[in-house]
């Protein structure tokens, strides 16, 4: 038997989609469920999960974009890096076309920077150790399933001996972020569909003081439509049952107490911050920055560069899209002024970002 096609199988989504019509038809106040991964993001849109839920079960996306949450001052930095003599920023390609203030790598690319996409960042300490007249730096963004990997390149680079392998830290952590949103009157969440690639990092127990302090139900779930299903009707459940605990749909890959061996090396050489979210403000304990035992690793601390505040994009509603407040086609600039082609904000440039979803899909 194909048990992955299963996870896909019309019957058993639809049998999902039933029991859901069935369990919320009593209802008085639409539930809004809210999902924090970019590829949780993409796969409801592409799966047309929201068409498979009756009109009392409302599924919003949350900052699970990596991109899309890198605020205005982390790229300028980055494209000031660009700037400099003898550097070679080595990135993954997402990043390439996130605007900045004024500029994004792509345009300084255009313009003679030396940017290179890479596809790890162990990539860009194999560039460091062929260009030892060069300082490679890696701008480190994402969430808490990317963070071990990055953390994982700077103890290569130690092992090394490299002194010009360099990481611009911009690495942000999940549960704080939710509850964060858990506490904003204006989204109202009535359950988390939580992050899986953060959650096989994290586990499942990471939600508890969520659930508990802000009484929301969370279930970590996995990428396919059956999963998706199953996971919203695991909340819907708990929902009304008056219940908030944490509960794992996606077993198979996630386990309560995480990965321990990832956690390890990023707690070694990352640290606990505050952080910015772009639209959404500073959360605090909610980034992770280079340990001062690694410093000399630290592009911030090695190639300091003075980048000026600036507003985010004019008349880009990301920061309240990411925050649950209104969905992208809400914004007035959704596929106007704003497409996938010609992206205003980073919720358009990435393909995990809402915007980009709801467009292409
Ligand atoms: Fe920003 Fe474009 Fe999304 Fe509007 S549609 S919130 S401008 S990314």
């Amino acid at each position: 038997m194909n048990y992955v096609k299963l996870f896909g199988d019309k019957e058993i989504v639809n049998g999902y989609a039933e029991r859901i019509e069935a369990l919320t038809a009593g209802l008085e106040v639409p539930l809004t469920l809210m999902e924090v991964c970019g590829t949780h993001t993409m796969a409801i849109s592409r799966f047309g999960i929201r068409s498979l839920l009756p009109p009392k079960v409302r599924l919003i996306s949350g900052p699970g974009c990596p991109v899309c949450v890198t605020p205005n001052h982390y790229l300028d930095r980055a494209i000031a890096l660009s700037r400099l003599p003898d550097v070679i920023i080595a990135t993954f390609g997402d990043m390439m076309r996130v605007p900045g203030s004024s500029s994004s790598l792509m345009e300084e690319r255009a313009s003679g920077a030396d940017i290179r996409i890479v596809n790890s960042p162990l990539d860009g300490v194999a560039l460091a150790a062929r260009n030892p007249d060069r300082k490679i730096i890696f701008p480190g963004i994402g969430f808490e399933a990317t963070a071990p990997a990055v953390a994982a390149s700077i103890l290569m680079a130690a092992r090394q001996k490299l002194d010009n392998y360099l990481v611009l830290a911009g690495h942000k952590t999940m549960p704080k972020a939710m509850e964060m949103l858990a506490a904003e009157p204006a989204a109202a969440i009535h359950g988390f569909i939580c992050p899986a690639h953060v959650s096989a990092v994290i586990g499942t127990d990471a939600y508890l003081p969520l659930a508990e302090r802000h009484h929301i139900p969370c279930v970590v779930t996995g990428f396919e439509p059956a999963d998706i299903m199953q996971g919203v009707e695991m909340l819907i459940r708990q929902k009304i049952a008056g219940e908030a605990n944490v509960e794992n749909q996606y077993r198979r890959v996630v386990k309560r107490d995480g990965n321990s061996k990832a956690r390890e090396v990023m707690s070694q050489v990352f640290t606990p911050c505050d952080c910015h979210w772009r639209g959404i403000g500073i959360i605090p304990g909610s980034g992770l920055k280079i340990r001062r035992s690694y410093a000399r690793f630290d592009a911030e601390k090695v190639l300091p560069v003075k980048v000026e505040e600036q507003e985010e994009q004019k008349g880009c509603r990301c920061g309240d899209v990411l925050k649950g407040k209104i969905q992208p086609f809400d914004c007035p600039l959704f596929g106007m002024q704003c497409t996938p082609e010609g992206p205003v904000g980073p919720c358009m440039v990435s393909s995990e970002g809402s915007c980009a979803a709801y467009y292409n899909h």
